[in-house]
C-alpha cells in the first residue's frame, strides 16, 4: 500500500495489526507484558499530516519526544520529515543520538535549568522560552541565540479545552504584555529571528479548535509586526491533537485542520509583509498513540463483590487509566467476536486500588492465559512508566514494515532495579 495516497479511515475500528499466531510466536522470546508499535501505520499517519499542510512552505511537525521517547521511533519520524520537541536535557540527548539537531529540534521547556539550556544551545535547537525572566537567564547562562521563540499563554482570552483546563490556571507561558517586552529585550540582546508558540489543547478532537489557535497566533503576529516591526518566521500551534480512544469516536481529520488553517492564513497573512510565515506543530499523542499496543496476559480471574480480571501488566506500564480515568479499549485475541457477557474491572498487581486498566468493562469470558491487547497506548504509555512496588518497565517492540519484529527497548531486569541502590 502506498501510504501517502492512503486516505484516512476516521472511524476508530479497534482492530490490531498482528495475528494471534504472530503474538504467540513473539511471546516465545519476549514475555508479556510488552509494547508493540506499528511502523507502517505511524509512517502513513505522518504522511497524511504532512500532506494536509503541504501548502505551507517549511511546515514541520516536531514530535513531542516525551510521548514515545524511543530512538528508533524518533528515527522513523525523522525519516518522515519530523523534528523533535524536547523539554529536558535527556530528551535533547535522545534527539542528538539519532542525529536530530539544529532547527530540527524545538526546545519547549518550563522552569528550565541552565544545564538544559546549555545543551539546547550546543545542539543549536530552536529555544522556546516559557517566561519573561528567562530572557536574562538564558543570556547570562548560555548567551542569546539569533533565533528565539516565546510561548504565549492567552489566559482568559482563550477558553482552553476540558482536558488541559483554563489557560489562566496553567503554569506555562508569557502573558500578552510580557510577549511584547520579551521580543524587545531579546532584540536588545542580539536576537534577529523570531518565532511564536502556544499550547492550549490536550487530546482535542475538534478541528476548529486548531484553526482558532492559528487565528489567534496570526493576529498576534500582525500586532507584533505593527508594534515592534518584527517579522515572525514561524508560529508553532503546539500539540494536543486528540485521538479516538473510544470505539465510535471519530478521528481528527488532518485535512480539515490543514484547510481551515490555510483559509485563516490566506485571510490574515497571505499577501502581507508577514508572508511567508511557516507553521509548526508539536504533537505527540496523535502521531504514535493509536499505533502502539500494550500486550498482556490474563493471569487471574477473581470474583468477590465485583468481577476482576488480573493481567501481568500494571499501572506502572500504563498509567493513564489509573491517573486520569482514561478509557483504553481492550481486545482479547481470538475472542474478538465473542459475546461481551462479562462485566469486570481489569487490574494489575500494584498495592493501589487505582491500579485498574478498566472499571466495569464489558468483556468476553476470559481466563488464565488469554492475551489481552490494550489499544491506543503508543503515546504517553510506556514513557510514563515507573518502578513503584519494585515493578519493572517492559520491553518495546517494533512491528516493522517488512513484517519483522524488532526489539527497540529491552525489558528492565531486577539488576537494573538494583543498579542504583547501594547495598
Ligand atoms: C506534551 C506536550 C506536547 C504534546 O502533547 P500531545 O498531547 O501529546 O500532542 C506538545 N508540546 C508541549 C509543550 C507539551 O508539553
Amino acid at each position: 500500500m502506498s501510504a501517502s495516497s492512503a486516505s484516512a479511515d476516521l472511524s476508530s475500528a479497534k482492530t490490531v495489526p498482528f495475528t494471534q499466531e504472530q503474538i504467540n510466536s513473539i511471546r516465545k522470546t519476549h514475555p508479556t507484558p510488552f509494547y508493540i508499535y506499528d511502523e507502517a501505520a505511524i509512517r502513513a499517519n505522518v504522511r497524511r499530516l504532512n500532506e494536509a499542510f503541504s501548502w505551507c512552505p517549511g511546515f514541520r511537525e516536531y514530535f513531542a519526544v516525551k510521548a514515545t521517547p524511543n530512538p528508533r521511533i524518533l528515527q522513523i519520524l525523522m525519516e518522515e520529515g519530523c523534528g523533535g520537541d524536547c523539554s529536558s536535557l535527556g530528551e535533547l540527548l535522545l534527539c542528538e543520538r539519532v542525529g536530530m539537531t539544529g532547527e530540527k529540534v524545538m526546545f519547549t521547556s518550563n522552569n528550565t535549568l541552565a544545564k538544559d539550556y546549555k545543551k539546547a544551545r550546543e545542539l543549536d535547537a530552536v529555544i522556546n522560552l516559557d517566561d519573561l525572566t528567562h530572557v536574562d537567564y538564558l543570556h547570562d547562562n548560555v548567551g542569546t541565540p539569533e533565533l528565539i521563540c516565546f510561548r504565549y499563554n492567552p489566559g482568559p482570552l482563550r477558553e482552553g479545552n476540558v482536558i488541559i483546563g483554563k489557560p489562566e490556571e496553567a503554569k506555562f507561558g508569557f502573558t500578552r504584555e510580557q510577549l511584547f517586552t520579551g521580543y524587545r529585550q531579546a532584540m536588545e540582546k542580539g536576537a534577529k529571528r523570531f518565532g511564536l508558540h502556544t499550547m492550549v489543547a490536550s487530546n482535542e478532537l475538534n478541528p476548529e479548535f486548531f484553526v482558532e489557535t492559528a487565528v489567534m497566533l496570526f493576529e498576534l503576529a500582525v500586532d507584533l509586526h505593527k508594534e515592534l516591526g518584527i517579522r515572525l518566521e514561524f508560529v508553532n500551534l503546539g500539540g494536543g491533537m486528540g485521538i479516538p480512544y473510544r470505539p465510535g469516536e471519530l478521528a481528527l481529520d488532518f485535512e480539515v485542520v490543514g484547510s481551515g488553517v490555510k483559509a485563516a492564513y490566506d485571510r490574515l497573512i497571505g499577501g502581507t509583509d508577514l508572508d511567508p510565515l511557516t507553521i509548526y506543530l508539536e504533537n505527540g499523542r496523535i502521531i504514535t498513540g493509536p499505533y502502539g499496543y500494550l500486550v498482556t496476559e490474563v493471569v487471574h480471574a477473581k470474583n468477590t463483590y465485583k468481577n476482576y480480571v488480573g493481567v501481568d501488566a500494571c499501572m506502572a506500564n500504563l498509567m493513564r487509566p489509573g491517573m486520569y480515568g482514561s478509557y483504553h479499549h481492550m481486545s482479547i485475541l481470538g475472542k474478538e467476536d465473542a459475546p461481551l457477557d462479562l462485566t469486570a474491572d481489569v487490574v494489575g498487581s500494584l498495592c493501589e486500588n487505582n491500579d485498574k486498566f478498566a472499571i466495569d468493562r464489558k468483556l468476553p469470558h476470559v481466563g488464565r492465559g488469554d492475551v489481552m491487547v490494550i489499544h491506543d497506548a503508543g503515546a504517553h504509555g510506556h514513557s510514563m512508566g515507573f518502578q513503584y512496588n519494585a515493578k519493572l518497565r517492559s520491553a518495546e517492540l517494533l512491528l516493522r514494515e517488512d513484517g519483522e519484529v524488532e526489539l527497540i527497548r529491552r525489558a528492565e531486569t531486577m539488576d537494573d532495579y538494583f543498579a542504583t541502590l547501594n547495598i
